[in-house]
């Protein structure tokens, strides 16, 4: 028996933006106290879009009357992160505008839900596990007339809120979506094959005309050599982490290169301060007192080791 380890998707992406932000977060498991507006909107959404979409299924089974009652669980169980502070108002707002007027747009009964938040996990080498959760899993009932050919067959959804549009050749390079369907399709985990995915995008800006892009990524763009390169990728730069996960923080340190004066990754790092103060020679009690007032412990509790078969 050998045992595997979890590597995320997520993980593999902070590490290929800069290794030194990968330290922080998975050497030293920091997470920040105050996440950023734009991450606090896009978690409160994709909540409230769990809920509506989990509701969907019961009003369809005859457990909700009206299906404007799942709109108004979804919209509850967003203002359930005021109650717990998890979420300022101003985001939980914004989040709640966004996914109304989602709602206002799509056609809520096109998608018949076959899982919601799906957790889905799967060897891909002799010492990593790759696993993810899938946003919706959906068997398409109706679709657009130049999509006519995926009703009837199973997809899977990732919600993006963002503030603009990602373009269709920015999200042709994305990689999760093609790894998940390669995961379902080897577990076979909706019964039968995945065809195709939606990137479902939603703009939380107030002023922004258009709300709502679907991109379906499919056929050529989608194909089994795609999904397995981009699996192989997955693996190559896990084998790179797994490496470091093995050496005290002080070698990690020395060993992980920083991509610092890029404008647009430094700009958006959670640890730019405490990068600085680094960079800056801060005695370990300056930088334990930074690491004590901005950060928590972050949950790392998926990256439990399991026995491969
Ligand atoms: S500020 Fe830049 S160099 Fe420093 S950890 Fe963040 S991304 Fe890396």
């Amino acid at each position: 028996m050998q045992q595997r380890i979890s590597v995320s998707p997520s993980e593999v992406n902070t590490y290929n933006r800069c290794e030194t932000a990968h330290r922080f977060g998975y050497g030293h498991e920091l997470s920040p106290l105050n996440v950023s507006d734009p991450l606090q909107i896009g978690l409160c959404f994709h909540e409230g879009a769990a809920e509506f979409y989990s509701s969907l299924n019961k009003f369809r089974a005859g457990e909700l009357d009206d299906i404007e009652d799942c709109r108004w669980l979804a919209n509850l169980q967003m203002e359930r992160s005021l109650a717990d502070f998890r979420y300022w108002e101003e985001n939980v707002l914004a989040a709640k505008d966004a996914f109304n007027k989602y709602l206002d747009i799509i056609d809520t009964l096109e998608w018949e839900v076959l899982a919601v938040e799906d957790y889905v996990e799967y060897p891909v080498s002799d010492e990593i596990n790759l696993h993810g959760v899938i946003d919706l899993a959906v068997r398409i009932k109706r679709a657009p007339a130049d999509k006519k050919y995926l009703e009837g067959k199973v997809v899977l959804v990732d919600h993006k809120t963002c503030y603009n549009f990602f373009t269709y050749a920015e999200l042709r390079l994305h990689a999760q979506l093609p790894k998940y369907v390669f995961i379902a399709n080897k577990t076979m985990r909706y019964g039968e094959k995945v065809h195709g995915a939606i990137v479902n995008q939603i703009r939380w800006r107030h002023d922004a005309r258009d709300k709502v892009r679907r991109s379906y990524i499919d056929g050529e763009d989608l194909t089994y050599e795609k999904q397995v390169n981009l699996v192989n990728e997955h693996v190559k730069t896990a084998n790179r982490i797994l490496e470091r996960r093995h050496l005290p923080l002080s070698q990690w340190k020395d060993k992980a290169t920083r991509v610092i004066d890029n404008k647009d990754i430094c700009g958006k790092c959670d640890f730019a301060d405490l990068c600085e103060l680094e960079v800056n020679g801060a005695s370990p009690n300056r930088m334990r007192t930074e690491i004590e007032t901005y950060y928590q412990r972050k949950d790392l509790s998926y990256r439990e080791t399991r026995k491969a078969s």
